[in-house]
Protein backbone atom coordinates (compact mmCIF):
# COMPACT_ATOMS: atom_id res chain seq x y z
CA UNK A 1 0.00 0.00 0.00
CA UNK A 2 1.10 3.22 -0.93
CA UNK A 3 0.73 7.39 0.37
CA UNK A 4 -1.77 8.68 0.94
CA UNK A 5 -2.89 6.03 3.43
CA UNK A 6 -6.59 5.38 4.94
CA UNK A 7 -7.44 7.09 8.44
CA UNK A 8 -9.05 3.09 9.07
CA UNK A 9 -5.85 1.82 7.63
CA UNK A 10 -4.85 -0.55 10.76
CA UNK A 11 -1.37 -1.48 8.92
CA UNK A 12 0.44 1.80 9.56
CA UNK A 13 2.87 2.54 12.04
CA UNK A 14 1.27 6.80 13.31
CA UNK A 15 4.87 9.09 14.42
CA UNK A 16 3.55 11.91 16.27
CA UNK A 17 5.81 14.68 15.20
CA UNK A 18 8.51 15.01 12.85
CA UNK A 19 11.53 16.08 14.30
CA UNK A 20 15.36 14.46 15.25
CA UNK A 21 13.23 11.71 16.66
CA UNK A 22 10.18 11.40 14.66
CA UNK A 23 11.81 12.83 11.08
CA UNK A 24 14.60 10.61 10.89
CA UNK A 25 12.41 7.46 12.48
CA UNK A 26 9.57 8.15 9.49
CA UNK A 27 12.30 8.20 6.66
CA UNK A 28 14.33 4.94 7.94
CA UNK A 29 11.23 3.00 8.14
CA UNK A 30 9.76 4.39 4.78
CA UNK A 31 13.12 2.89 3.28
CA UNK A 32 12.64 0.00 4.72
CA UNK A 33 9.01 -0.54 2.99
CA UNK A 34 7.24 0.05 6.01
CA UNK A 35 3.49 2.35 5.53
CA UNK A 36 4.01 5.68 7.69
CA UNK A 37 1.32 8.19 8.83
CA UNK A 38 3.60 11.07 10.54
CA UNK A 39 1.25 13.41 12.45
CA UNK A 40 2.63 16.79 12.79
CA UNK A 41 0.79 20.22 14.86
CA UNK A 42 2.91 22.29 12.93
CA UNK A 43 3.28 23.69 9.19
CA UNK A 44 5.71 22.77 6.61
CA UNK A 45 9.10 25.15 6.22
CA UNK A 46 11.30 25.25 3.53
CA UNK A 47 14.36 27.46 2.72
CA UNK A 48 12.86 29.53 0.82
CA UNK A 49 10.65 30.42 3.82
CA UNK A 50 12.81 30.92 6.56
CA UNK A 51 13.30 34.62 7.69
CA UNK A 52 16.45 35.86 8.52
CA UNK A 53 14.98 37.88 11.66
CA UNK A 54 15.11 36.49 15.04
CA UNK A 55 11.79 37.39 16.23
CA UNK A 56 10.11 37.21 13.04
CA UNK A 57 11.52 33.74 12.62
CA UNK A 58 10.42 32.85 16.11
CA UNK A 59 7.15 33.72 15.54
CA UNK A 60 7.04 31.50 12.01
CA UNK A 61 8.31 28.22 13.83
CA UNK A 62 8.41 28.18 17.76
CA UNK A 63 5.91 26.46 19.96
CA UNK A 64 4.41 29.08 21.45
CA UNK A 65 0.65 27.43 22.95
CA UNK A 66 0.43 27.92 26.02
CA UNK A 67 2.54 25.72 28.94
CA UNK A 68 2.83 26.81 32.90
CA UNK A 69 5.86 26.87 35.12
CA UNK A 70 6.54 25.80 38.50
CA UNK A 71 9.72 25.57 40.67
CA UNK A 72 13.19 27.98 41.57
CA UNK A 73 14.68 27.68 37.77
CA UNK A 74 15.35 31.36 36.77
CA UNK A 75 13.15 30.28 33.61
CA UNK A 76 9.82 30.12 35.71
CA UNK A 77 10.26 34.20 36.46
CA UNK A 78 11.51 34.74 33.38
CA UNK A 79 9.35 33.36 30.85
CA UNK A 80 7.11 31.56 32.81
CA UNK A 81 4.82 30.84 29.50
CA UNK A 82 7.86 29.88 27.97
CA UNK A 83 9.77 27.18 29.72
CA UNK A 84 11.24 26.00 26.23
CA UNK A 85 12.11 26.83 23.17
CA UNK A 86 11.22 24.70 20.30
CA UNK A 87 9.74 24.31 17.14
CA UNK A 88 6.14 23.15 15.79
CA UNK A 89 6.90 22.72 12.30
CA UNK A 90 7.79 19.59 9.60
CA UNK A 91 11.23 19.04 10.85
CA UNK A 92 10.95 19.73 14.49
CA UNK A 93 13.23 21.45 16.31
CA UNK A 94 15.97 20.68 13.64
CA UNK A 95 15.27 23.95 11.80
CA UNK A 96 16.26 25.67 14.72
CA UNK A 97 18.74 23.71 15.94
CA UNK A 98 22.55 24.68 15.85
CA UNK A 99 23.74 21.47 14.30
CA UNK A 100 26.55 20.76 17.29
CA UNK A 101 26.73 17.00 16.89
CA UNK A 102 28.52 15.32 19.54
CA UNK A 103 28.62 11.25 20.98
CA UNK A 104 28.36 10.57 24.50
CA UNK A 105 31.32 9.50 26.59
CA UNK A 106 31.16 5.86 27.10
CA UNK A 107 30.94 6.64 30.79
CA UNK A 108 27.84 8.48 30.81
CA UNK A 109 25.55 5.86 29.16
CA UNK A 110 26.04 4.44 33.06
CA UNK A 111 25.80 7.38 35.28
CA UNK A 112 24.50 6.05 38.11
CA UNK A 113 27.27 3.38 38.04
CA UNK A 114 29.90 6.07 37.17
CA UNK A 115 29.02 8.76 39.74
CA UNK A 116 27.34 6.18 42.46
CA UNK A 117 25.00 7.94 44.80
CA UNK A 118 23.90 11.29 44.51
CA UNK A 119 21.59 12.86 46.64
CA UNK A 120 18.65 14.26 45.66
CA UNK A 121 19.11 12.71 42.31
CA UNK A 122 17.67 9.91 40.83
CA UNK A 123 20.48 8.49 38.51
CA UNK A 124 19.95 5.41 36.48
CA UNK A 125 22.15 3.39 34.41
CA UNK A 126 20.83 3.14 30.52
CA UNK A 127 20.32 -0.55 29.46
CA UNK A 128 22.38 0.07 26.61
CA UNK A 129 26.27 1.38 26.66
CA UNK A 130 29.07 2.78 23.74
CA UNK A 131 30.18 -0.38 22.14
CA UNK A 132 26.10 -0.96 21.28
CA UNK A 133 25.90 2.31 20.47
CA UNK A 134 28.95 2.87 18.05
CA UNK A 135 27.97 1.41 14.77
CA UNK A 136 24.25 3.66 15.18
CA UNK A 137 26.37 6.54 16.24
CA UNK A 138 28.42 5.83 12.84
CA UNK A 139 25.45 5.85 10.48
CA UNK A 140 23.97 9.10 12.24
CA UNK A 141 27.01 11.07 11.54
CA UNK A 142 26.72 10.19 7.98
CA UNK A 143 23.32 10.69 7.41
CA UNK A 144 23.78 14.22 9.21
CA UNK A 145 27.30 14.57 7.59
CA UNK A 146 29.14 15.66 11.10
CA UNK A 147 32.17 17.64 10.34
CA UNK A 148 35.30 15.61 11.94
CA UNK A 149 33.92 12.82 10.97
CA UNK A 150 33.89 10.31 8.09
CA UNK A 151 36.49 12.31 6.55
CA UNK A 152 34.73 15.32 6.23
CA UNK A 153 36.94 18.40 7.30
CA UNK A 154 35.86 21.26 10.06
CA UNK A 155 34.75 24.44 9.22
CA UNK A 156 36.76 27.23 9.41
CA UNK A 157 36.53 29.31 12.77
CA UNK A 158 35.04 33.08 13.18
CA UNK A 159 35.90 35.87 14.73
CA UNK A 160 33.63 34.50 17.73
CA UNK A 161 35.58 31.22 17.78
CA UNK A 162 39.12 32.84 17.25
CA UNK A 163 38.58 34.90 20.18
CA UNK A 164 37.45 31.82 22.10
CA UNK A 165 40.44 29.83 20.79
CA UNK A 166 43.09 31.83 21.76
CA UNK A 167 41.53 32.66 25.47
CA UNK A 168 41.26 28.73 25.62
CA UNK A 169 44.81 27.70 25.11
CA UNK A 170 46.40 30.52 26.98
CA UNK A 171 44.70 29.13 30.25
CA UNK A 172 45.89 25.99 28.92
CA UNK A 173 42.72 23.52 27.62
CA UNK A 174 43.73 21.32 24.91
CA UNK A 175 40.70 19.78 22.95
CA UNK A 176 39.71 23.15 21.29
CA UNK A 177 38.17 23.16 17.79
CA UNK A 178 35.51 24.58 15.63
CA UNK A 179 33.37 21.36 16.57
CA UNK A 180 31.84 18.58 15.10
CA UNK A 181 28.84 20.24 12.97
CA UNK A 182 25.90 19.25 11.21
CA UNK A 183 27.09 21.96 8.79
CA UNK A 184 28.34 21.13 5.08
CA UNK A 185 32.20 22.03 5.38
CA UNK A 186 31.55 21.43 1.86
CA UNK A 187 29.45 20.49 -1.09
CA UNK A 188 27.62 17.08 0.29
CA UNK A 189 24.08 14.98 -0.80
CA UNK A 190 23.43 17.63 -2.75
CA UNK A 191 23.46 20.40 -0.70
CA UNK A 192 26.03 23.11 -0.68
CA UNK A 193 28.69 24.45 1.85
CA UNK A 194 28.23 26.87 4.66
CA UNK A 195 28.00 30.30 3.59
CA UNK A 196 28.77 31.62 6.84
CA UNK A 197 25.52 34.29 7.03
CA UNK A 198 24.95 33.34 10.68
CA UNK A 199 21.49 32.84 10.73
CA UNK A 200 21.72 29.25 11.73
CA UNK A 201 19.06 29.46 14.98
CA UNK A 202 16.75 30.76 12.16
CA UNK A 203 16.53 27.92 9.58
CA UNK A 204 19.46 27.52 7.02
CA UNK A 205 18.27 29.32 4.10
CA UNK A 206 20.97 27.51 2.32
CA UNK A 207 20.34 24.03 3.61
CA UNK A 208 23.93 23.69 4.52
CA UNK A 209 22.94 22.88 7.87
CA UNK A 210 21.35 19.52 8.49
CA UNK A 211 17.87 19.24 9.07
CA UNK A 212 14.66 16.51 8.50
CA UNK A 213 12.14 18.78 6.91
CA UNK A 214 14.28 19.15 3.93
CA UNK A 215 16.41 15.75 3.78
CA UNK A 216 14.90 12.68 5.93
CA UNK A 217 11.33 13.83 5.62
CA UNK A 218 11.23 14.32 1.47
CA UNK A 219 13.52 11.10 0.96
CA UNK A 220 10.75 9.35 2.83
CA UNK A 221 7.74 10.65 1.02
CA UNK A 222 10.08 9.91 -1.84
CA UNK A 223 9.62 6.63 -1.24
CA UNK A 224 5.81 6.57 -1.05
CA UNK A 225 5.91 4.63 1.85
CA UNK A 226 5.70 8.14 4.09
CA UNK A 227 2.47 10.08 4.32
CA UNK A 228 3.17 13.44 6.40
CA UNK A 229 0.16 15.59 7.55
CA UNK A 230 0.91 18.59 8.92
CA UNK A 231 -1.46 20.86 10.82
CA UNK A 232 -2.10 17.75 12.31
CA UNK A 233 -2.75 17.93 16.39
CA UNK A 234 -2.69 14.60 18.23
CA UNK A 235 -4.86 14.70 20.98
CA UNK A 236 -4.97 11.30 22.31
CA UNK A 237 -3.33 7.44 21.91
CA UNK A 238 -6.45 4.82 22.15
CA UNK A 239 -6.19 1.24 23.19
CA UNK A 240 -8.45 -1.69 22.78
CA UNK A 241 -9.44 -4.18 26.13
CA UNK A 242 -6.00 -5.85 25.67
CA UNK A 243 -4.34 -2.75 26.09
CA UNK A 244 -2.76 -2.57 22.78
CA UNK A 245 -2.80 0.93 20.95
CA UNK A 246 -5.61 0.88 17.89
CA UNK A 247 -5.31 4.25 16.71
CA UNK A 248 -5.22 7.81 17.48
CA UNK A 249 -7.17 11.25 17.41
CA UNK A 250 -6.46 14.30 16.27
CA UNK A 251 -7.41 17.70 15.29
CA UNK A 252 -7.03 18.40 11.52
CA UNK A 253 -5.93 21.93 10.00
CA UNK A 254 -9.70 22.91 9.99
CA UNK A 255 -9.89 22.09 13.59
CA UNK A 256 -11.80 19.15 12.71
CA UNK A 257 -11.16 15.81 15.50
CA UNK A 258 -9.95 12.80 12.99
CA UNK A 259 -9.41 8.96 14.03
CA UNK A 260 -6.32 7.32 12.52
CA UNK A 261 -6.00 4.03 13.19
CA UNK A 262 -2.39 2.28 13.47
CA UNK A 263 -0.47 -0.84 14.08
CA UNK A 264 2.11 0.47 16.21
CA UNK A 265 2.16 4.27 17.47
CA UNK A 266 5.51 5.87 18.22
CA UNK A 267 5.53 8.77 20.34
CA UNK A 268 8.24 11.70 19.31
CA UNK A 269 6.67 15.15 20.36
CA UNK A 270 9.71 16.44 22.59
CA UNK A 271 9.68 15.97 25.96
CA UNK A 272 7.14 18.49 27.22
CA UNK A 273 4.30 17.12 24.61
CA UNK A 274 5.19 13.43 24.71
CA UNK A 275 4.30 12.67 28.55
CA UNK A 276 1.50 15.36 28.56
CA UNK A 277 -0.19 13.28 25.55
CA UNK A 278 0.53 9.81 27.03
CA UNK A 279 -0.79 11.10 30.47
CA UNK A 280 -3.79 13.03 28.37
CA UNK A 281 -4.71 9.21 27.08
CA UNK A 282 -5.62 8.13 30.54
CA UNK A 283 -8.43 5.90 30.43
CA UNK A 284 -10.78 3.83 33.08
CA UNK A 285 -8.11 0.94 32.08
CA UNK A 286 -4.71 3.62 32.74
CA UNK A 287 -6.26 6.28 35.25
CA UNK A 288 -2.98 7.41 35.57
CA UNK A 289 -1.99 7.58 31.85
CA UNK A 290 -1.01 5.53 29.15
CA UNK A 291 2.41 3.52 29.99
CA UNK A 292 2.49 5.21 33.28
CA UNK A 293 2.06 1.93 35.89
CA UNK A 294 5.36 3.00 37.53
CA UNK A 295 4.28 6.83 37.86
CA UNK A 296 7.50 7.50 35.59
CA UNK A 297 5.61 9.41 33.09
CA UNK A 298 6.65 12.95 32.93
CA UNK A 299 9.38 12.33 35.74
CA UNK A 300 12.94 13.10 35.25
CA UNK A 301 13.01 15.87 33.33
CA UNK A 302 16.13 17.33 32.34
CA UNK A 303 17.15 20.30 30.35
CA UNK A 304 21.31 20.38 30.72
CA UNK A 305 22.80 22.95 32.55
CA UNK A 306 22.77 25.79 30.30
CA UNK A 307 23.99 29.19 30.64
CA UNK A 308 26.77 31.61 29.01
CA UNK A 309 29.24 33.92 29.53
CA UNK A 310 30.04 36.94 27.20
CA UNK A 311 33.34 38.96 27.22
CA UNK A 312 33.47 42.52 25.74
CA UNK A 313 36.90 43.67 24.27
CA UNK A 314 38.30 46.93 23.47
CA UNK A 315 37.86 45.92 19.96
CA UNK A 316 35.04 44.53 17.76
CA UNK A 317 34.36 41.13 17.56
CA UNK A 318 31.50 40.80 15.79
CA UNK A 319 30.50 37.15 17.10
CA UNK A 320 27.22 37.40 14.98
CA UNK A 321 29.03 36.64 11.76
CA UNK A 322 29.51 33.12 10.75
CA UNK A 323 28.08 30.13 12.36
CA UNK A 324 26.28 30.75 15.38
CA UNK A 325 28.25 27.40 16.97
CA UNK A 326 31.56 28.36 15.59
CA UNK A 327 33.82 25.71 18.49
CA UNK A 328 34.24 24.22 21.21
CA UNK A 329 36.16 23.04 24.25
CA UNK A 330 35.89 19.76 25.26
CA UNK A 331 38.49 19.23 28.50
CA UNK A 332 35.67 20.26 30.74
CA UNK A 333 33.20 17.22 29.75
CA UNK A 334 35.30 14.69 31.57
CA UNK A 335 33.94 13.20 34.79
CA UNK A 336 36.20 14.45 37.58
CA UNK A 337 34.74 15.15 41.58
CA UNK A 338 37.70 16.85 42.38
CA UNK A 339 35.83 19.72 40.69
CA UNK A 340 33.26 19.65 43.18
CA UNK A 341 30.72 18.12 41.34
CA UNK A 342 29.73 14.66 38.89
CA UNK A 343 29.61 14.86 35.67
CA UNK A 344 31.28 17.11 33.12
CA UNK A 345 30.06 20.41 31.03
CA UNK A 346 31.23 21.53 27.51
CA UNK A 347 31.78 25.04 26.57
CA UNK A 348 30.59 26.17 22.53
CA UNK A 349 30.94 29.63 20.71
CA UNK A 350 26.98 31.04 20.38
CA UNK A 351 25.97 34.37 19.21
CA UNK A 352 22.61 35.84 19.57
CA UNK A 353 21.53 38.63 17.49
CA UNK A 354 21.34 42.11 19.23
CA UNK A 355 17.10 41.42 19.19
CA UNK A 356 17.49 38.53 21.29
CA UNK A 357 20.58 39.47 23.15
CA UNK A 358 18.20 42.81 24.80
CA UNK A 359 15.82 39.29 26.14
CA UNK A 360 17.89 37.13 27.18
CA UNK A 361 20.98 38.35 28.43
CA UNK A 362 19.46 39.75 32.06
CA UNK A 363 15.54 39.64 31.52
CA UNK A 364 14.22 42.47 33.37
CA UNK A 365 17.18 44.29 33.93
CA UNK A 366 17.28 48.04 33.26
CA UNK A 367 19.86 50.87 34.01
CA UNK A 368 23.21 51.59 33.08
CA UNK A 369 24.95 47.78 33.92
CA UNK A 370 22.84 46.51 31.25
CA UNK A 371 22.73 49.61 28.39
CA UNK A 372 26.48 49.82 28.60
CA UNK A 373 27.05 46.04 27.40
CA UNK A 374 24.32 46.30 25.30
CA UNK A 375 26.33 49.25 23.73
CA UNK A 376 29.39 46.85 23.45
CA UNK A 377 27.79 44.36 20.89
CA UNK A 378 30.39 44.87 18.60
CA UNK A 379 32.84 44.10 20.71
CA UNK A 380 31.33 41.24 22.62
CA UNK A 381 32.17 37.66 21.64
CA UNK A 382 29.93 34.65 23.74
CA UNK A 383 30.09 31.16 24.62
CA UNK A 384 27.62 28.55 26.08
CA UNK A 385 27.71 26.40 28.58
CA UNK A 386 26.55 22.76 28.56
CA UNK A 387 26.53 20.16 30.88
CA UNK A 388 25.08 17.21 32.53
CA UNK A 389 22.02 18.13 34.99
CA UNK A 390 21.03 15.50 37.34
CA UNK A 391 17.79 14.03 37.06
CA UNK A 392 15.30 14.74 40.19
CA UNK A 393 11.54 12.46 40.23
CA UNK A 394 10.12 16.24 41.63
CA UNK A 395 11.62 18.44 38.31
CA UNK A 396 8.49 16.92 36.51
CA UNK A 397 5.76 17.60 33.72
CA UNK A 398 2.35 17.15 34.33
CA UNK A 399 -0.78 18.29 33.32
CA UNK A 400 -1.79 21.91 34.36
CA UNK A 401 -5.32 22.88 34.81
CA UNK A 402 -5.21 25.41 31.87
CA UNK A 403 -6.32 24.33 28.47
CA UNK A 404 -5.17 24.63 24.71
CA UNK A 405 -7.64 25.87 22.31
CA UNK A 406 -8.73 22.40 21.27
CA UNK A 407 -9.63 22.03 25.36
CA UNK A 408 -6.66 19.94 25.98
CA UNK A 409 -4.52 19.89 29.07
CA UNK A 410 -1.49 21.74 28.59
CA UNK A 411 1.97 20.77 30.27
CA UNK A 412 2.93 22.18 33.28
CA UNK A 413 6.86 21.83 33.86
CA UNK A 414 8.32 21.85 37.30
CA UNK A 415 12.08 22.48 37.84
CA UNK A 416 14.84 23.21 40.56
CA UNK A 417 18.06 23.10 40.06
CA UNK A 418 20.17 19.75 41.84
CA UNK A 419 23.06 21.36 44.12
CA UNK A 420 25.64 19.46 41.45
CA UNK A 421 24.19 21.59 38.84
CA UNK A 422 24.69 24.68 40.67
CA UNK A 423 28.71 23.67 41.25
CA UNK A 424 29.08 22.73 37.67
CA UNK A 425 27.25 25.83 36.77
CA UNK A 426 29.41 28.14 38.90
CA UNK A 427 32.50 26.57 37.54
CA UNK A 428 31.80 26.81 34.68
CA UNK A 429 31.03 30.88 34.17
CA UNK A 430 34.23 30.82 36.19
CA UNK A 431 36.34 29.08 33.44
CA UNK A 432 34.74 30.91 30.76
CA UNK A 433 35.08 34.47 32.24
CA UNK A 434 38.51 33.09 32.58
CA UNK A 435 38.78 32.46 29.04
CA UNK A 436 37.82 36.03 28.04
CA UNK A 437 39.88 37.26 30.84
CA UNK A 438 43.02 35.79 29.12
CA UNK A 439 42.82 37.94 26.22
CA UNK A 440 41.62 41.00 27.45
CA UNK A 441 38.10 41.50 28.01
CA UNK A 442 37.30 44.72 29.89
CA UNK A 443 34.23 43.12 31.34
CA UNK A 444 32.56 39.82 31.61
CA UNK A 445 28.97 38.74 31.84
CA UNK A 446 27.83 35.36 33.31
CA UNK A 447 24.04 35.17 31.79
CA UNK A 448 21.32 32.88 33.46
CA UNK A 449 19.42 30.03 31.68
CA UNK A 450 17.45 31.07 28.80
CA UNK A 451 14.18 28.87 28.24
CA UNK A 452 15.48 25.25 27.60
CA UNK A 453 16.30 24.14 24.01
CA UNK A 454 17.43 21.04 25.23
CA UNK A 455 14.27 19.14 26.87
CA UNK A 456 15.06 15.10 27.97
CA UNK A 457 14.11 12.83 30.02
CA UNK A 458 10.35 12.53 31.48
CA UNK A 459 9.93 8.79 29.58
CA UNK A 460 13.16 7.77 30.31
CA UNK A 461 14.60 4.79 29.40
CA UNK A 462 15.11 1.83 31.97
CA UNK A 463 16.03 -1.88 32.09
CA UNK A 464 13.44 -2.36 35.05
CA UNK A 465 9.63 -1.78 34.71
CA UNK A 466 9.22 0.20 37.76
CA UNK A 467 12.49 2.77 36.93
CA UNK A 468 10.96 4.17 33.72
CA UNK A 469 8.67 4.36 30.80
CA UNK A 470 10.47 2.41 28.09
CA UNK A 471 12.88 -0.23 27.67
CA UNK A 472 15.79 -1.00 25.61
CA UNK A 473 14.08 -0.04 22.04
CA UNK A 474 12.08 2.26 23.37
CA UNK A 475 9.20 0.38 23.64
CA UNK A 476 6.74 1.18 26.64
CA UNK A 477 7.12 -1.35 29.45
CA UNK A 478 3.02 -1.44 29.77
CA UNK A 479 2.13 -1.46 26.09
CA UNK A 480 4.10 -3.68 23.61
CA UNK A 481 3.01 -1.70 20.12
CA UNK A 482 3.86 1.87 21.82
CA UNK A 483 7.00 3.41 21.38
CA UNK A 484 8.76 6.92 22.33
CA UNK A 485 11.15 8.16 19.71
CA UNK A 486 12.58 11.35 20.84
CA UNK A 487 14.35 13.04 23.52
CA UNK A 488 12.29 12.20 26.30
CA UNK A 489 13.86 8.57 26.39
CA UNK A 490 17.00 9.48 27.84
CA UNK A 491 18.01 8.23 31.02
CA UNK A 492 20.18 10.75 31.62
CA UNK A 493 21.22 13.89 29.67
CA UNK A 494 25.18 13.65 29.53
CA UNK A 495 26.97 16.79 28.66
CA UNK A 496 26.99 16.30 25.04
CA UNK A 497 24.58 18.32 22.73
CA UNK A 498 21.84 15.25 22.62
CA UNK A 499 20.78 15.40 18.71
CA UNK A 500 23.04 13.32 17.46
CA UNK A 501 21.66 10.75 20.09
CA UNK A 502 18.53 10.87 19.44
CA UNK A 503 18.60 10.47 15.31
CA UNK A 504 21.10 7.42 16.36
CA UNK A 505 18.51 6.18 18.28
CA UNK A 506 16.10 6.34 16.14
CA UNK A 507 17.92 4.57 13.09
CA UNK A 508 18.20 2.06 15.87
CA UNK A 509 14.61 1.64 16.96
CA UNK A 510 13.66 1.11 13.14
CA UNK A 511 15.69 -1.54 12.76
CA UNK A 512 14.00 -2.86 15.91
CA UNK A 513 10.40 -2.38 14.45
CA UNK A 514 10.86 -3.08 11.12
CA UNK A 515 12.61 -6.24 12.15
CA UNK A 516 9.56 -7.04 14.90
CA UNK A 517 7.14 -6.33 12.33
CA UNK A 518 8.61 -8.95 9.57
CA UNK A 519 8.67 -11.70 11.89
CA UNK A 520 5.17 -10.92 13.04
CA UNK A 521 5.84 -10.22 16.74
CA UNK A 522 4.51 -6.37 15.91
C1 LIG B 1 17.99 27.31 19.13
C2 LIG B 1 18.28 25.86 19.30
C3 LIG B 1 19.57 25.36 19.06
C4 LIG B 1 19.84 24.01 19.23
N1 LIG B 1 21.10 23.56 18.95
C5 LIG B 1 21.39 22.24 19.09
C6 LIG B 1 22.69 21.74 18.76
O1 LIG B 1 23.56 22.48 18.29
N2 LIG B 1 22.93 20.43 18.95
C7 LIG B 1 21.98 19.58 19.44
O2 LIG B 1 22.27 18.40 19.61
N3 LIG B 1 20.75 20.02 19.73
C8 LIG B 1 20.43 21.32 19.57
N4 LIG B 1 19.17 21.77 19.85
C9 LIG B 1 18.19 20.81 20.38
C10 LIG B 1 17.56 19.96 19.30
O3 LIG B 1 16.94 20.75 18.35
C11 LIG B 1 16.58 19.00 19.95
O4 LIG B 1 17.29 18.23 20.90
C12 LIG B 1 15.93 18.01 18.99
O5 LIG B 1 15.37 18.63 17.88
C13 LIG B 1 14.85 17.26 19.77
O6 LIG B 1 14.31 16.25 18.97
P1 LIG B 1 12.90 15.63 19.33
O7 LIG B 1 12.63 14.61 18.30
O8 LIG B 1 12.91 15.23 20.76
O9 LIG B 1 11.84 16.84 19.23
P2 LIG B 1 11.58 18.03 18.10
O10 LIG B 1 12.72 18.04 17.15
O11 LIG B 1 11.31 19.22 18.91
O12 LIG B 1 10.29 17.51 17.37
C14 LIG B 1 9.05 17.40 18.01
C15 LIG B 1 7.94 17.65 17.00
O13 LIG B 1 6.74 17.10 17.52
C16 LIG B 1 5.66 17.95 17.20
N5 LIG B 1 4.56 17.68 18.13
C17 LIG B 1 4.57 17.85 19.47
N6 LIG B 1 3.38 17.48 20.00
C18 LIG B 1 2.60 17.08 18.97
C19 LIG B 1 1.28 16.60 18.89
N7 LIG B 1 0.49 16.46 19.98
N8 LIG B 1 0.78 16.27 17.66
C20 LIG B 1 1.55 16.39 16.55
N9 LIG B 1 2.83 16.86 16.58
C21 LIG B 1 3.35 17.19 17.78
C22 LIG B 1 6.27 19.33 17.34
O14 LIG B 1 5.50 20.30 16.62
C23 LIG B 1 7.66 19.13 16.75
O15 LIG B 1 7.69 19.40 15.37
C24 LIG B 1 18.83 23.12 19.67
C25 LIG B 1 17.55 23.59 19.90
C26 LIG B 1 17.26 24.95 19.71
C27 LIG B 1 15.87 25.46 19.95
S1 LIG C 1 26.09 30.11 8.88
FE1 LIG C 1 26.07 28.32 7.52
S2 LIG C 1 24.77 26.82 8.56
FE2 LIG C 1 24.38 28.81 9.54
S3 LIG C 1 22.63 29.66 8.43
FE3 LIG C 1 24.44 30.43 7.37
S4 LIG C 1 24.89 28.93 5.75
FE4 LIG C 1 23.45 27.99 7.17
Amino acid sequence: MVAPFELTDDNVVVIIGTGAGGGVLANELAQKGVSVVALEAGGRYLPDDYVNDEWASFGQLAWTDTRTTSGDWRVAKDFSNLPAWIVKAVGGTTTHWAGASLRFQPHEWKARSSYGEVEGANLLDWPIDADEMAPFYTRAEDKLGVTRTNGIPGLPGNNNFKVFEAGAKKIGYKEVHTGRMAINSQERAGRMACQQTGFCFQGCKWGAKWSAAYTDIPAGEATGYLEVREKAHVARILHDASGKVTGVEYFDEAGELQMQRARVVCVAGNSFESPRLLLNSHSSMFPDGLANSSGMVGRNYMRHLTGSVYGIFEKPVHMYRGTTMAGIVQDEARHDPSRGFVGGYELETLSLGLPFMAAFLDPGAWGREFTTALDSYENMAGMWIVGEDMPQESNRVTLSDAEDRFGLKVANVNYSDHPNDKAMRDHAYRQGAAIYDAVGATRTLPTPPYPSTHNLGTNRMSERPEDGVVNRNGRAHDVPNLYVSDGSQFTTGAAENPTLTIVALAIRQAEHIASEMNQGTL
